[in-house]
């Protein structure tokens, strides 16, 4: 009976990427879909929820809390998106994908948002451009898919796995070995790696990828960063200034780059713009 519904959710998660043009091999970008449903998104400083969704009649409002990892955020919204589009109630999220989940609703909404994220076109699509499979990848290679589509490296690994089922309970505890936090260090040794900053390991196969990220966050693989939004690092930039641009990466690829303020508190149509400079 659950695997039957759960069937049925991950179809309507790859059909609202459908009906807004996201492709089912590349990324998703859930802030922008939730933008192109109308409803309203608020990034809030509440630490003790990952995300609520409102629901006041006709439209709703998503609530994600600032206060996550990158991934993690975009995972609550897609968790929320899904709750919105299966016709839950309001939901207040104190702890999201949580493996045992304990309502129906919960289970339901964590595998719209894993299908929407992480549908399995996308993630082969990602590995292929490494040249690889999801048996034979290395931490790094799943650290760059995750960052790719948006999702935390450990919710790649654990969807590969379990939903996906394209390894085996071996490979996973392999991949787990490695955290995040090492990863970024091996890659960009330069930068002290607190807190939640993120590396942004751009490649020629990310091309047209809306990128959100940062101030703070280091990003590799561009060609002349703008000086008007990077530090330069050693082999990498660093987000220094919130704008959207778009970005030459090594490879003959062109990204945009969504830079929020650090930890940014508002509504998400006025997270990217560039504060006035005071007369
Ligand atoms: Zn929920």
């Amino acid at each position: 009976m659950l695997t039957k519904l759960k069937t049925e959710v991950a179809r309507r998660a790859l059909s609202a990427r459908q009906r807004f043009g996201f492709s089912l091999d590349s990324p998703c970008d859930v802030y922008e879909l939730i933008s192109k449903y109308g409803l309203a998104l608020r990034f809030t400083n509440i630490s003790t929820l990952d995300g609520l969704y409102l629901n006041d009649g006709l439209l709703g409002s998503i609530n994600i809390s600032a206060l996550r990892p990158s991934g993690h955020q975009h995972f609550t919204a897609a968790h929320e998106l899904g709750h919105f589009l299966l016709g839950h109630g309001a939901h207040l999220d104190e702890k999201i994908e949580d493996m045992e989940s304990n309502s129906t609703e919960e289970t339901m909404a964590d595998t719209f948002a894993r299908h929407l994220l992480m549908p399995k076109r996308a993630v082969l699509s990602g590995f292929r451009s490494l040249g690889m499979t999801p048996a034979d990848a290395n931490p790094e290679q799943y650290y760059a898919v995750a960052s790719w589509l948006g999702v935390g490296y450990t919710t790649l690994i654990q969807h590969t796995r379990w939903t996906l089922g394209l390894i085996d309970s071996a490979q996973l505890h392999q991949l787990t070995l490695k955290s995040p936090q090492q990863i970024k260090r091996r890659q960009v040794p330069s930068v002290s790696w607190t807190g939640r900053k993120e590396l942004w390991p751009l490649a020629g196969w990310w091309n047209g990828a809306n990128v959100h990220l940062q101030v703070g966050d280091v990003v590799t693989g561009l060609v002349s960063p703008s000086l008007d939004h990077f530090d330069i690092g050693d082999g990498c930039a660093i987000a220094t200034s919130v704008g959207q641009i778009s970005a030459t990466v090594f490879g003959s690829a062109t990204v945009n780059l969504n830079i929020a303020k650090t930890d940014y508190v508002g509504m998400y149509q006025y997270r990217y713009l560039e504060e006035p400079i005071d007369a």
